[in-house]
């Protein structure tokens, strides 16, 4: 790729952008006050913002290999206690996407190094719902299922934490679960049931 395209792609960018509002730019300046928190994957086709249709300052992003929530992963939880208790944003969304490089790596027996921890949180995910994964015969059915399971216990990992508790309880913030299906293009809402999962899991991760 020639990088001299990406900085003339810029110039055109902010053309375009000055030519439908002229102080675009001065309001960007002025701070951002986005209300969607969106952990995805790393994955390059995995465009946040683009395949919403949203813009700058209109969505808080973190990406990372298999859109993981980790309770020790610093990265994660910065984002997100920066995004619900200083931005205050009202939803808070874990979108998976079918093809997932990182949770097929998960599904096969191979050493990736460094890796492995990383991945290990997706082996969990396979394990907890070993039952439901080994009843689907076709692999590819099987995968796009882990591929959903996966968002769902990320989702109820940030459930697991306190500001997100906190701010549920303070001003009904939601966690919400979505898929990309990189194929159609199309965004797959889960429909996971957060009140459900917030009863069920709070006699223990209670914090708030
Ligand atoms: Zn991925």
């Amino acid at each position: 790729m020639d990088l001299n395209k990406v900085f003339a792609n810029n110039k055109n960018w902010i053309k375009e952008r000055l030519a439908t509002d002229p102080n675009f730019f001065e309001s960007l300046g002025k701070g951002q006050k986005p209300e969607l928190l969106f952990i995805g994957c790393s994955d390059s086709r995995v465009a946040a913002e683009e395949l919403m249709g949203l813009g700058p300052g209109e969505v808080f992003v973190h990406r990372n290999i298999a859109n993981m929530v980790i309770s020790i992963d610093l990265n994660v939880m910065s984002v997100v206690n920066y995004a619900v208790n200083q931005l205050q944003v009202k939803d808070v969304i874990v979108c998976g996407h079918y093809a997932c490089g990182g949770v097929k790596a998960a599904m096969q027996s191979a050493d990736l190094g460094i890796l492995n921890p990383w991945l290990r949180n997706i082996r969990d995910v396979y394990r907890i719902h070993r039952s439901e994964l080994n009843a689907i015969s076709d692999e590819e059915k099987r995968y796009d299922r882990l591929v959903e399971l996966n968002v769902q216990e990320q989702c109820v990992n940030l459930i697991k934490t306190a500001a997100v508790q906190k701010a549920n309880r303070d001003r009904g913030l939601k966690v919400h679960g979505w898929v990309f299906d990189v194929k159609t293009g199309k965004l797959i809402d889960l429909k996971i049931d957060f009140d459900k999962y917030l009863s069920k899991i709070m006699e223990i991760y209670h914090l708030e």
